[in-house]
């Protein structure tokens, strides 16, 4: 059955690969095999790739860089990956931008275009679709605040051209997690590329001082739910840094991170998340709501 819909996908331009750990695409290192990831090589391969899958009611997920999800230890639906989507065409003070692009790359070819405008993403992992997703920020900045205008795939397989104004982009949300992100235009602004460069040096300075870029993870767990409530200083008020389940741990260089110390499952991760907003919630009667996407596991079938 899967050799027909392989086919079809490989026809269609993607590179397909069957029966993946998906561990090896996701920055936490946790993920068991998935029946096949698949590459569209460009964005019309992309948006067929989708409509195939949709009309074989075959259950699928995006994937970019894999920073922010933990899958299960078995997926039995297939993953899209937007690893090939890489395209990026600069004009003036504004660049048309693939959703597969690597948030760090696209960081570096903006200074050589001399702009600048995301350096305080630096040392962000993924990929300019999910930073969008979920309005990746940090250091004071939000992804949103660059966007012009995003051209989305909408549930009738339509492409539409949503203007900054008609989307909403508040902290960790974008209202295009309701939409495949095919690509967007982003303004920046002028720079010397040394300054920019020298920046993204700065804040990737920053980051290794606090964060444990070490040991594999999916970024900060938990969202802060509300603006004078840091999570990973309360964590670490509570005495978490350390604790374990299985081979997650609350990392012990910023207890707002989870980290994979070998073997670590999903399962494993899930347990530890819900032990900590238990005794958060216990002690200053705050629910804590996750960051990190945690993936069911196909039970679909
Ligand atoms: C060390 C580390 C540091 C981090 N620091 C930060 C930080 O400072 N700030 C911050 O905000 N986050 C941070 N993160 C989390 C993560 O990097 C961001 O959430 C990032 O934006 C996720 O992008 P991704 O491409 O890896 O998305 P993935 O993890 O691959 O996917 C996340 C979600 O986006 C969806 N998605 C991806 N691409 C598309 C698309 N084209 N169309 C529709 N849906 C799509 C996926 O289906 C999934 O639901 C960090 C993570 C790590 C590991």
């Amino acid at each position: 059955m899967d050799t027909e819909l392989f086919e079809k996908l490989y026809l269609a331009g993607c590179q397909i690969l069957p029966d993946v750990k998906l561990s090896e695409y996701t920055t936490i290192r946790i993920g068991g095999p998935a029946r096949a990831v698949i590459f569209p090589q460009n964005l019309d391969a992309f948006i067929d790739t989708l409509s195939i899958l949709a009309e074989k009611n075959e259950h699928y997920k995006i994937l970019g860089g894999g920073s922010n999800v933990v899958p299960p230890d078995e997926y039995k639906g297939i993953v899209v990956s937007t690893r090939a989507l890489t395209g990026a065409k600069f004009s003036g003070n504004r660049a048309v931008v693939d959703c597969g692009l690597g948030i760090q790359r696209l960081i570096r070819l903006a200074a050589s275009h001399g702009l600048s405008g995301l350096e305080f993403l630096s040392g962000l992992p993924g990929s300019l679709g999910g930073a969008l997703f979920m309005n990746a920020g940090a250091f004071g900045g939000e992804i949103g605040d660059l966007v012009e205008e995003v051209a989305v795939l909408d549930d009738g397989f339509n492409i539409k051209l949503l203007k900054a104004e008609e989307i909403e982009f508040s902290y960790r949300s974008s209202s295009l997690s309701n939409y495949v992100i095919l690509n967007a235009t982003l303004k920046f602004s002028y720079a010397q590329p040394e300054k920019v460069l020298k920046e993204m040096e700065h804040i990737l300075k920053r980051r290794l001082e606090k964060q444990p870029l070490d040991q594999p993870s999916a970024g900060s767990t938990f969202k802060r739910p509300r603006k004078d409530f840091y999570v990973g200083t309360t964590i670490d008020a509570l005495g978490l840094k350390g604790l374990r389940v299985g081979g997650a741990e609350i990392s012990r260089k910023h207890a707002g991170f989870i980290v994979n110390r070998g073997k670590a499952t999903q399962e494993d991760v899930v347990r530890l998340i819900e032990r900590v907003r238990e005794i958060v919630y216990s002690t200053y009667n705050v629910k804590l709501e996750t960051e990190v996407e945690i993936w069911k596991g196909g039970s679909y079938a």
